[in-house]
């Protein structure tokens, strides 16, 4: 039989080398951005239309190419940042894999202009796919510009699978605020549509994170500083009350790259222990250095997981260290250093004075929803009329007969005064039905209620708004206020109506009726939050996602004590819904048990 394996061309090669380096433009960028500060740029522009999906480009002041190796550049494993394979056990560069420039070329249409500072005239090539279409000398600065144009333009499952412009664009913000944290003494731009989305100064780190978060971050930062032989922590993290639902603001640098670490961040969700509100996570940029040669940056293709030499050691310096700034700024009850003994390491505390002041905990006094709302303020929002409807599908769902009303389903209500639910643990309604019982989950059934009072109310345009007696002027990051800026139509229909919008604030004037002011953050936070997060169809609806967020956010909760009227009030707004049996996220609101059931129980 004759031979039949053949090594792959160079193109193709790369067209699959492409396929683990760039899943999509936020990859593009961060290659691009990286290359740029490993050419020792001082500013470095990025320029995106359509969330990169159309062009995504690159400028910056560096050390520029020569000609040769502008060509050479895009050959793989093609790379001036290692030499030998001991290199890479003493890495100081971002890259070093030679590969992503051969992939981007391979799946794009690139055009690179770039020249070195002592030469007279710099170098444009243009390659599409892999092949080299053109090479001439120009004159420019220098510097280089790698623009990236039609991305997947020769893999359409590729570009097909691409999200929306707005999560692609979240992805590249993601990217980007992760360089530019990493480099605070760099100068970076970000145009979008030509639109200036951020421009941000060579600054400090403390102005690094409030440029790019917004001013109301300054006073949440609580600064870490501690260096040992093996580690070098600095950073920021926010006091425990600023801790977030949703994990947001959290950064881990490690030698000035980004990485994930869920085992780093145990370590300081750790030293916040007790401080933090259930589920709440806190905010951290936290900066580790530590010799080169004692981790490994080459476990993971896009860099982001690194494995340590001395992990252990590590996770308790972090703990304690965390844990030793917030008590010094008196946000810690207690201060303690009852370290696991495996944990322990030649570190002391010992050199350092320790905070004399009572600690200082805020404790949240609107936990019980209920104990200073009035009705109005606890969300059942409308009137129902069609009150009784939908208790029919409850009828047959447990297979008795649809003819009876809504007064017989409940036994004896009338007669004898008693009460038709009862609340389980703060968490169940349990009621009697005719036919047996119903268990009611209330979060869940509260969800589904506000759910459709909300889609109805934005998507019907009939506004249910509050005007606030002052208006309230909120801050939020430049990249927050420009997502809010597009969904403030919906927004409006939804109940909400603006003042003024400036870069870092939008001021609020009227709420929808069902939210309370103290609510409004929160809401909107949580709102921004949903809409980060994927989506995953171009069916998506602003309308859908606002109406669940809400929902969500303002639904009442496990742990929260109900009156009998609220009770039934829930139970009643329930079973009025068009789909009362599913929370807007899929989940049961209810269970029944028939009688046959429960007689079944005992008869086992
Ligand atoms: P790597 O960064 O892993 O070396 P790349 O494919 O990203 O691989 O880049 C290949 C080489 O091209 C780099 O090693 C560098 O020498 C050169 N290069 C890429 N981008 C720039 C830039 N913006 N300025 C100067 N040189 C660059
Ligand atoms: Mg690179």
């Amino acid at each position: 039989m004759s031979d039949i394996i053949q090594l792959l061309p160079d193109h193709v090669a790369n067209q699959i080398a492409a396929g683990e380096v760039v899943q999509r433009p936020a990859s593009v960028v961060k290659e691009l951005l990286e290359n740029a500060i490993d050419a020792g740029a001082t500013c470095i522009k990025l320029l995106l239309k359509d969330a990169g999906k159309t062009l995504i480009q690159v400028i910056d002041d560096g050390k520029g190419m020569s000609s040769t190796d502008a060509r050479m550049c895009f050959e793989r494993h093609a790379t001036s940042k290692i030499q030998k394979a001991e290199d890479l056990f003493n890495l100081c560069t971002k890259g070093f894999r030679g590969e992503a420039l051969a992939s981007i070329a391979a799946i794009a249409h690139v055009e690179l202009k770039t020249k070195q500072e002592n030469e007279e005239l710099g170098t444009c090539i243009k390659i599409e796919g892999s092949k080299i279409i053109s090479q001439d000398f120009i004159s420019t600065g220098k510097g280089t510009s790698l623009a990236v144009k039609n991305l997947f333009y020769n893999i359409p499952a590729r570009r097909n699978f691409l999200k929306s412009d707005t999560v692609e664009t979240r992805h590249i913000i993601d990217e980007f605020q992760r360089v530019a944290l990493a480099h605070p003494n760099i100068a970076f731009l970000l145009h979008h549509n030509n639109n200036e989305v951020y421009h941000l100064k060579n600054n400090n780190l403390r102005q690094r994170i409030v440029a790019i978060f917004g001013t109301k971050m300054n006073e949440k930062l609580v600064p870490i500083d501690e260096q040992t032989d093996i580690l070098t922590i600095e950073g920021f993290v926010a006091k425990p009350e600023f801790a977030k639902r949703k994990r947001g603001e959290q950064f881990f640098f490690v030698n000035n790259r980004f990485i994930k670490s869920s085992y780093l961040n145990h370590a300081v969700v750790n030293a916040f222990d007790g401080l933090l509100e259930n589920g709440s996570h806190p905010s951290y940029f936290l900066y580790l250095t530590v010799p080169a040669n004692t981790i490994d940056i080459n476990i993971h293709p896009t860099k982001t997981e690194i494995k340590f030499d001395n992990e252990k050691a590590l996770y308790a310096m972090l703990r304690a260290t965390v844990k030793h700034s917030l008590g010094q700024y008196n946000v810690a009850p207690v201060l303690d250093f009852n370290r696991d003994s495996n944990l322990d390491t030649p570190y002391h505390f010992n050199a350092k004075s320790v905070a004399t002041k009572a600690p200082k905990i805020t404790v949240d006094p609107n936990f019980n929803p209920f104990k200073e709302a009035t009705q109005k303020e606890i969300h059942f929002p409308f009137k129902r009329q069609k009150q009784n409807e939908n208790w029919e599908s409850l009828y047959t769902s447990v297979a008795v007969n649809t003819e009876e009303k809504q007064e017989e389903l409940f036994d004896n209500q009338q007669e004898i005064k008693t009460q038709k639910t009862f609340q389980i643990q703060r968490k169940y309604l349990l009621s009697s039905i005719k036919s047996g019982v119903v268990l009611i989950n209330q979060s869940l059934a509260h969800q589904r209620v506000l759910y459709e009072d909300f889609l109805e109310s934005i998507t019907v345009k009939e506004a249910n708004s509050q005007q606030l007696l002052f208006p309230v002027k909120i801050a939020f990051s430049s990249t927050e206020i420009e997502m809010i800026y597009t969904i403030k139509s919906e927004l409006e229909n939804a109940g909400f109506s603006f003042d003024e919008f400036t870069k870092d604030s939008v001021t609020i004037k009227g709420i929808p009726v069902s939210v309370t002011e103290s609510k409004i953050t929160i809401i909107l936070e949580e709102l921004l939050n949903d809409m980060n997060l994927e989506v995953p169809d171009a069916s998506f609806s602003h309308f859908d996602i606002m109406a669940k967020s809400f929902a969500k956010t303002l639904s009442i909760k496990t742990g929260t004590q109900l009156s009998e009227k609220e009770q039934e009030g829930l139970v009643n707004d329930l079973f009025s819904c068009k789909a009362p049996s599913i929370s807007p996220f899929g989940k049961p609101t209810f269970k029944t048990l028939t009688l046959n059931e429960i007689d079944n129980l005992f008869n086992s």
